[in-house]
């Protein structure tokens, strides 16, 4: 956001580079309680505005476990817009997770604020919280998190149960949303009857099907083989494309990264870097690049009618 440099060429050491010799020596001076003051406003974020998403504010999570405290985030302070789409960098420990704990209202921040489409989600109930939760966002996870024996349209339909969606509806909107992952076909199939990258296009679709401003994924790419994982990329750009969704994921590889339209490197606790990436790859063109599919999906179906042909293995 700041500045035109892209990740793959800087390798610049954050904010205090720009300053030259004199502007570290500076910093050096300054005592170390107000350096730290310093530091975390040293972010200037611009005024509130409705296309704000997401506006942290100096956010800090610190972890209370017995003697030890974790401070996990240090004075984090950003906006993301509607529309955006961010990938999320950074060592082990950097605190990505924490911060998609944060965004997803998992978890609130020990200090600062968060706002979520304006609203103030620190001064909100636990059960206001897992209603803004339901309603606003989409969570996509590394393992998928599927129900097991369940189909890939009841997986699907479940944001909407808990929410109370009346069955016709949700029947219809479930479709939807698996038409819209490309998994119309695969309805009746179980997760274990579905391939990896079929098993997170369903999880892709229960995240959808509530109509969430935010879809938030940590890792989502994580267990899938490189093709599998450009087809993850492609429907996240589709959608960020055509429905103007906010995606954020987390991803510690740098070609999934390239993806996003904006990557935000973290370090203990911090934004070490927040820049544009200025030509994202293209998932579609990379996709027909790629030497045809092997017949990976047919063994799965395969095995599907197989286990459906057998008593008590059928679908219910
Ligand atoms: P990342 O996702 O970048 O690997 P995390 O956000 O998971 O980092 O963790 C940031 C820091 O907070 C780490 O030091 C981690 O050990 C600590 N941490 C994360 N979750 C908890 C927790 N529930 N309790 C205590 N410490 C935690
Ligand atoms: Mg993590």
């Amino acid at each position: 956001m700041n500045g035109g440099e892209s990740l793959a060429r800087g390798t610049r050491e954050g904010p205090s580079d720009d300053m030259g010799k004199e502007g570290v020596h500076l910093v050096e001076i300054i005592p170390k309680d107000l350096r730290r003051r310093e530091d975390e406003s040293s972010v200037r974020l611009p005024p509130y505005a409705p296309n704000q998403v997401i506006r942290l504010e100096r956010v800090h999570k610190v972890y209370n476990t017995g003697e030890v405290e974790v401070h996990a985030l240090r004075g984090v302070s950003l906006v993301i817009e509607r529309g955006e789409f961010v990938a999320i960098m950074g060592p082990s420990g950097s605190g990505k997770s924490t911060l998609m704990n944060v965004l997803g209202c998992l978890d609130r921040p020990t200090r600062g604020r968060y706002f979520l489409e304006g609203v103030d989600v620190s001064t909100l109930s636990k059960n206001e919280l897992a209603d803004i939760r339901n309603r606003r966002i989409g969570f996509v996870f590394q393992a998928f998190n599927l129900v097991p024996r369940t189909s890939a349209l009841e997986n699907v339909e479940l944001p909407l149960l808990y929410a109370g969606v009346p069955a016709k509806e949700r029947l219809q909107r479930a479709r939807e949303a698996l038409a819209a992952v490309g998994l119309a076909d695969k309805e009746k199939s179980f997760p274990n009857q579905l391939s990896g990258g079929q098993q997170q296009r369903v999880a892709i679709a229960r995240a959808l099907v509530n109509n969430p401003s935010i879809i938030l994924a940590d890792e989502p790419t994580g267990n899938l083989d490189s093709r599998t994982s450009v087809e993850v990329m492609e429907i996240f750009q589709r959608l960020n494309r055509e429905r103007n969704l906010t995606i954020i994921i987390v991803t510690h590889e740098h070609d999934i990264a390239q993806y996003a339209k904006r990557i935000i490197l973290f370090r203990d606790g911090r934004v070490r870097h927040d820049v544009p990436v200025e030509a994202p790859r293209e998932a579609r063109e990379i996709l027909a690049g790629l030497p045809p599919e092997e017949e990976e999906a047919d063994e799965y179906e395969d095995l599907g009618y197989l286990e459906s042909g057998l008593p008590g293995l059928g679908t219910k």
